[in-house]
């Protein structure tokens, strides 16, 4: 079979995900699990990064948000305000004959079955939220939820939070953390899949103040994907349109980035009105309303969610540096990842290993340690070990050398464009600080 070429793109970047230690198939020695996956050492330290960098430009750069991390397991009725007991569905098709499931909206279901042409059912709604059982007692009344969103953790938590922050309106609410959605058709490595980490902040403001809030966390999440070095010309804003907004939203945009498989959502900012905090009201019988000393007013405030996938956003990231270089002799494999999140900062390698250069490059490794992800590398020639780190997304390498031994200078190489500078052993840290 030819493939076409999105999905040989992926298949470049999945080999090099597992090659360089990034993502693996979960439980891969068994077969695998459909839709699972594995962060390794290269990939735990990325999605750290990720969200580090989400948690300072959200969290610790400002006075008007702060942070929380509620449990996976809620209430079950959170579930039933929440409209996602009742309204959380994909509309499914199967095919009678090979059982294959597909979401309606998936481009390959026209009449007949896109995998082996068979008849299809009618168009059914299937809920996406993972049950299970709390306790040793088999009942209905036991029944709970993985959560299918991290944001209705934030919700029911508004008045406690508030009250012990001491914040007043707008301010918001910021969490990292699990979501789970039995999808229907998982699909495109990490982009869906049926458990993944979700990064939302949600921003409680006056009613009719709504608008300006929505346009203002437009451009600054937008913004947080320029800042994390994702290229312009690969995101865009997609407005949702009236018969796709979600049962709670008066406006929603995706911030949308070119995949290898299509513009794609990355990111939701959604102005989820007051819907949430009524229907908690409703349901719990405890008044979430917001009393303004101020003004005396009582109202009950309006919630603009960003909602961003941050396993999405590694793989936009990995998406968006993977390149091939053409060079004289053969391609080099290079992920241009910006060095804030790369996760080895730089590659300390003796050009041989004799005349003590293995000394001082463990030397220079335990002294950058102490303030950044450094590996130390001493096996193959030295150019096998440059591409190994580019492929890794390693943003310099520093080689000790013959001139070292004299001078006490290395070599610098950094990954783009692979200019070669001399440094001084003892101003290297401040050289990679400055450029990181
Ligand atoms: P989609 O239409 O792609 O299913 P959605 O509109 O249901 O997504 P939201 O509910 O807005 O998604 O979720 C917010 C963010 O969470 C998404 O932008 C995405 O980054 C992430 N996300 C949602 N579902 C998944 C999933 N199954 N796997 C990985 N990330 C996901």
């Amino acid at each position: 079979m030819i493939k076409n070429s999105s999905e040989k793109a992926m298949n470049k970047l999945v080999a090099l995900c597992k090659r360089r230690g990034y993502i693996f198939q979960s439980s891969e020695i068994y077969g695998g699990l459909d839709s699972s996956y594995d962060y390794g050492p290269l990939g735990v330290e990325l999605k750290k990064n990720i969200k580090e960098f989400w948690w300072q430009s959200m969290v610790q750069t400002r006075e008007d948000i702060v942070g929380l991390d509620s449990a996976i397991l809620m209430h079950p009725k959170i579930w039933e305000a929440s409209g996602h007991v009742e309204g959380f569905n994909d509309p499914m098709i199967d095919c009678k004959n090979c059982k294959r499931r597909f979401r309606e909206d998936d481009e390959r279901v026209k009449d007949k079955c896109p995998v082996c042409a068979g008849e299809l059912t009618e168009v059914r709604q299937f809920n996406l939220m993972f049950k299970t059982q709390m306790g040793a007692v088999a009942e209905d009344a036991s029944i709970v939820y993985l959560r299918p969103e991290t944001a209705q953790g934030i919700y029911v938590n508004f008045v406690n939070v508030m009250q012990s922050s001491r914040q007043k309106i707008p301010f918001g609410i910021a969490q990292i953390g699990k979501a789970f959605r039995n999808e229907i058709t998982p699909r495109n490595f990490i982009f869906r899949t049926r458990e993944f980490e979700q990064m939302e902040m949600q921003f409680f403001v006056k009613p009719g103040s709504d608008g300006e809030w929505f346009e203002y966390w437009k451009e600054q999440r937008i913004n947080w994907y320029d800042d994390l070095g994702i290229k312009k010309e690969n995101l865009r804003f997609r407005q949702h349109g009236k018969d796709e907004l979600a049962h709670y939203a008066a406006a929603a945009f995706d911030i949308e980035f070119k995949y290898p498989f299509g513009w794609k959502e990355l990111e939701g900012v959604h102005n989820r009105t007051d819907f949430d905090l009524k229907r908690h009201t409703e349901y719990s019988g405890k008044d979430l309303q917001y009393f303004d000393d101020a003004t005396r007013e009582r109202y009950t405030p309006y919630i603009i969610e960003t909602s961003a996938g941050c396993d999405r956003t590694l793989l936009t990231c990995l998406v968006d540096a993977y390149d091939e270089e053409e060079l004289e002799k053969d391609t080099r494999t290079v992920l241009r990842l910006s060095p804030k999140i790369a996760p080895i900062k730089a590659g300390i390698f003796p050009l041989v290993k004799k005349d003590g250069m293995p000394e001082i490059g463990h030397k220079i490794t335990d002294d950058l340690k102490k303030h950044m992800p450094v590996f130390y590398d001493e096996s193959g020639a030295v150019g096998r070990r440059y591409r190994r780190q580019d492929e890794a997304g390693t943003p310099f390498c520093i080689t000790v050398d013959s001139q070292t031994l004299e001078d006490d200078t290395v070599t610098v190489r950094e990954r783009d464009s692979m200019q070669q500078d001399r440094v001084a052993s003892d101003k290297l840290l401040e050289f990679l600080k400055d450029r990181i």
